[in-house]
């Protein structure tokens, strides 16, 4: 087999590493693209039995960014209220779930872990409900667990706790 020119294969992986650099995302039918402006508030892994059902998996990763990283690039998105304070924006075409927001969870949204590009390159903060954790399920020894739910203030980083008052106190805005 012909081996590819140096800078080619540099070139490439260079494609590569910018693409990973930054969190992008599609919806199921790739309609709907969405870059994210920054990382993630805080990312949890959540093993209660609500979470192991309704992703038919051992544990659920919860990605929680700012409403206003959210950068949709490509296509349209629709949204629907699934209760008084819960609403959640879809990809017209596919009526794929790209993100949540909740009234009580102001300038926040839940972002659809299964739309990223690239899940691996979340970073979990915390395993919380471990109480219902499956038996066979070895975690990690650092990344803190927590037996049932965790407060914020206490787990989520300062700098990202400051993110979110930020983005309240500006109602959002850019
Ligand atoms: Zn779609
Ligand atoms: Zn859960």
């Amino acid at each position: 087999m012909r081996a590819l020119p140096a800078y080619n294969t540099a070139r490439r992986l260079e494609k590569q590493m910018n693409r990973c650099s930054r969190f992008s995302g599609r919806c199921g039918c790739s309609e709907v693209r969405y870059g994210l402006r920054n990382p993630p508030l805080f990312v949890h892994a959540c093993h209660c039995l609500d979470c192991q059902k309704a992703s038919g998996s051992a544990f659920r990763i919860t990605t929680i960014v700012l409403e206003r990283d959210i950068v949709i690039s490509q296509g349209d998105v629709s949204f629907r209220k699934i209760s008084t304070q819960r609403t959640e924006f879809i990809c017209k075409s596919c009526g794929d779930v790209i993100y949540g927001t909740a009234t009580n969870h102001p300038a926040t949204a839940l972002l659809n872990t299964r739309t990223l590009d690239d899940p691996r390159m979340l970073e979990i903060g915390a395993h919380i409900w471990t109480v219902d954790r499956h038996p066979w399920l070895v975690l990690p020894t650092d990344v803190p667990q927590y037996e049932k739910g965790y407060e914020r203030n206490e787990v989520w980083p300062q700098e990202n706790l400051q993110r979110l008052r930020r983005a309240v106190d500006e109602g959002g805005r850019i």
